[in-house]
């Protein structure tokens, strides 16, 4: 895979640069969490610093535009950003560069999430080379992530490298001492993380619902419980009674849901935490948003911040968690941008936008 130190001689070299913006943003408008913003900025730099004229393109959900983030995304980024509203306005900004540039939220455009050719051509008018940045969209084969590719020679940011590198990192180290933690909500994108590791770990620890899931299977009255209604195909190809595979023995339980994990599981996890050399962990315990049921994942959380294992996390809700429950991000040896495309990677999946950039081409 070609990445942009391969990019020779940048000096005024047009760059569409395929930047994770994709942040969350309170009702009045304030970026609530910056992490992904500033996780750009180290390439933004680089290219910046070796004179390249850079204009960037993104997608955010949780407002239709970008244009009223883009005094913020100054302040986090430390660059004066020019805000190009439509695509015909990137060729004659290109022809009067004045510093770095982005585009208006991409999936505005109906081409983007269809991987439209010929909107991925548009796209690509005026540049000369397409950086993607973007770890998170990797999975998605979307025009700004995988089309664009086949019209401009293109290369990875260091973001793309350094989470590649921190994941075969954990996934390649022995199989003694690795652990697994998976909790959190979205099952079906969870169970094949733990299909594709279980034989490459000493043990899966799960919680929330992935664990529903799981127990609901092994025959246990869930009460009210939150679980999928395709537990049984979800799971289906796991032995679910693998002794690898760990879930909770006890629960906090309210208006007969299992919300959070108990204090005898907590223990156990936070045992085996404590042995483990190597953690990978994605998603919450319980609903720790209440904090009747925070505990769990408070505690779990702290014992994998306390640990010396190589640790490394990812997932939207499990980034906020940890915030929330004010541990430092330095704990850990790895925080992900990426919810979806981790786990598709941890899943052993190939992601359109890696295979694009060529990289099972050359790094497997
Ligand atoms: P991440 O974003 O870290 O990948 P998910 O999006 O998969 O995590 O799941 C997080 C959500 O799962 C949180 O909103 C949390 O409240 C919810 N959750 C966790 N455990 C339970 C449970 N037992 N019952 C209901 N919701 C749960
Ligand atoms: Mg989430």
């Amino acid at each position: 895979m070609k990445t942009i130190l391969d990019v020779a001689n940048l000096k005024d070299k047009k760059i569409l640069l395929r930047v994770d913006l994709d942040i969350p943003v309170s009702d009045e408008g304030q970026i609530e969490e910056p992490f992904r913003i500033k996780r750009q900025k180290e390439t933004l730099d680089y290219l910046i610093g070796h004179g390249a004229k850079v204009v960037m393109a993104a997608h955010i959900s949780a407002v239709p535009s970008f244009a009223n983030l883009i005094p913020q995304l100054h302040t986090f980024l430390d660059y004066e950003i020019n805000f190009l509203k439509t695509l015909p306005e990137i060729s004659s900004y290109l022809e009067h560069y004045a510093g770095p540039a982005l585009l208006d939220n991409i999936r505005q455009n109906d081409g983007e999430e269809k991987n439209d050719k010929e909107f991925a051509k548009q796209l690509a008018q005026g540049f000369d080379v397409y950086v993607n940045n973007a770890f998170a969209v990797c999975h998605r084969n979307h025009a700004s992530v995988s089309a664009i590719t086949e019209l401009l020679s293109s290369y990875a940011g260091f973001l793309i490298e350094e989470e590649i590198a921190s994941f075969k990192k954990a996934i390649d180290a022995p199989m003694a001492g690795k652990i697994v933690i998976i909790g959190g909500a979205k099952a079906e994108t969870k169970v094949p993380v733990i299909k594709n590791l279980i034989n490459r770990a000493d043990f899966i620890l799960t919680g929330g619902v992935v664990a529903n899931d799981i127990l609901k299977e092994k025959g246990q009255d869930m009460g009210s419980s939150v679980v999928d209604e395709n537990s049984k195909e979800l799971l289906a190809g796991l032995d679910i009674n693998d002794p690898k595979l760990l879930v909770p023995e006890d629960f906090v339980v309210f208006d007969n849901k299992i919300l959070d994990i108990g204090e005898k599981t907590l223990q156990k996890y936070a045992d085996v935490v404590s042995r483990a050399s190597v953690i990978i962990w994605n998603g919450p315990m319980g609903l720790f948003e209440n904090p009747s049921f925070a505990m769990g994942t408070q505690k779990i959380a702290e014992a994998i911040a306390n640990s010396n294992a190589y640790k490394i996390i990812g997932g939207g809700d499990t980034i906020s968690a940890v915030s929330k429950f004010k541990i430092q991000n330095s704990k850990f040896n790895f925080i992900s941008t990426g919810g979806g495309a981790m786990l598709a990677f941890l899943a052993g999946q190939r992601l359109p936008g890696l295979e694009a950039l060529g990289y099972y081409k050359s790094a497997q």
